[in-house]
């Protein structure tokens, strides 16, 4: 085939969730390479990003993962600007009401080291002991309650979808083209990728590749030769309830059993991350509203008292791509394919890790080089080196 203009791309990202869109919208804003997106649904019916809570918070237990998510509020509370198009701001819908993370008396310790780790990261996190508690949340049960951490500044959640629109909308504005279609097979010449192919039988030429196809990650990865990403699509369920009385003022409330629960406008919503050993690889998009019954509604019951009578009004599953080797991201380029660009494994995070992301990746293939945030830690390289950066705290 003649590689004509249109087919032939400095980057092509595969995949235009949030993590592939944003890659798009940092390297059309700072650079004059030609870039392409391919994904496959426009509608985004079963991708993570709109089926996401949309939660940002600073309290992560590893540093790159504070700074990434501390860049991401920074981002996400001037996006209406940052990602105007001719005048029209998008709104994202970034609500500040913090995290508050609850511990019983096993959690104590690790609450306050990582309570040191973000401070140092610049983050304003406070530690509550029960009297802060009482005052602060008064419709919190406190029976086994040590303490609490909340997020004061830079924390909240967020439209997910508006997010993923506005980068998207804002980066075809500054040149990327996106084109529907699903990446079936990438070609390789010494040691670097130089074709996409497409189902539709076109063929892109690329100088580079980025990997952000979410849950198909490893099966991207494949394409290109590289078969031990250790990337899997691990099925989590959102329920949305009604409850009469208001609870004001209502952060993202973490229970130390790890359910979690929100206000969403007029209604609430909440989850719960399955135990390790019971968290098959899940292709499914069923509820199963037993986790609800069993699980979840006995634990909000207990912990906040108004949320005894609620009603579930809707409920939905989605895909977290979860890295297995170490639940954090897997970044930048393979250390031999290196124009293959990863930016996968986000295990739960990626929504608010999406800002940081894109400029991360855009600045590596514009320099060679991470400028702003030093993200090598994440490379692929440290599964080969058994290098793990577990992370505490993945909700
Ligand atoms: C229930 C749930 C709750 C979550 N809550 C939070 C939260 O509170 N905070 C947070 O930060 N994160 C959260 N996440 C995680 C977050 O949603 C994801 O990390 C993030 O959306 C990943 O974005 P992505 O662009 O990588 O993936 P996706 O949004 O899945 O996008 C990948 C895209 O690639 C496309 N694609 C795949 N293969 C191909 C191919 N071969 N050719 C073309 N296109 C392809 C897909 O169609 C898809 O649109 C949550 C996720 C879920 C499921």
């Amino acid at each position: 085939m003649t590689v004509s203009e249109h087919t032939s791309y400095d980057v092509v990202i595969i995949g235009g969730g949030v993590i592939g869109s944003s890659v798009a919208y940092f390297l059309t804003r700072d650079s004059m390479l030609s870039v392409a997106v391919v994904e496959c649904d426009p509608s985004y019916e079963k991708s993570a990003t709109p089926r996401s809570a949309g939660g940002v918070r600073s309290q992560f237990s590893t540093r790159p993962n504070v700074m990434m998510s501390l860049f991401g509020a920074e981002f996400v509370r001037a996006a209406p600007d940052l990602l105007a198009v001719d005048g029209d701001r998008p709104a994202i819908g970034f609500r500040e009401n913090g995290y508050l993370l609850l511990a019983s008396d096993a959690g104590v310790a690790q609450l306050h080291e990582n309570h040191v780790l973000q401070t140092d990261c610049g983050a304003a996190v406070s530690i509550l002991d029960r009297t802060d508690l009482a005052h602060r949340f008064p419709w919190l049960n406190l029976t086994d309650l040590a303490c609490g951490a909340f997020g004061e500044q830079n924390e909240g959640w967020l439209d997910p979808y508006s997010l993923l629109q506005g980068f998207k909308r804002k980066a075809r504005a500054q040149g990327a083209k996106y084109i529907t279609d699903t990446v079936v097979g990438l070609t390789r010449t010494d040691g670097r990728i130089d074709t996409v192919l497409l189902q539709s039988g076109q063929t892109l030429t690329c100088g580079a590749v980025v990997n952000a196809s979410g849950v198909n990650g490893r099966q991207t990865a494949a394409m290109a030769g590289i078969t031990d990403l250790p990337v899997f699509g691990k099925k989590r369920q959102i329920f949305a309830f009604n409850c009469k009385e208001p609870i004001a003022k209502m952060p993202l409330t973490v229970d130390p059993s790890g359910v979690y629960c929100r206000p969403e406008n007029e209604m609430f919503i909440c989850g719960l991350a399955p135990p390790e050993d019971d968290d098959p690889d899940n292709a499914s998009f069923d509820v199963d509203h037993g986790q609800f019954e069993n699980d979840i509604w006995p634990v909000l019951a207990t912990r906040i008292p108004q949320f005894e009578a609620i009603k579930v009004v809707n409920a939905w599953a989605g895909h977290y791509d979860v890295n297995l080797f170490d639940q954090n991201a897997i970044l930048g380029p393979h250390p031999e394919i290196t124009n293959f660009h990863f930016a996968n494994g986000f295990s739960g995070h990626g929504l608010q890790q999406s800002p940081a992301v894109g400029r991360a990746l855009s600045e590596m293939i514009i320099t060679g080089r991470y400028t702003s945030l030093d993200l090598s830690d994440f490379g692929y390289d440290r599964i080969a080196r058994n290098r793990p950066i577990f992370e505490k705290n993945v909700i």
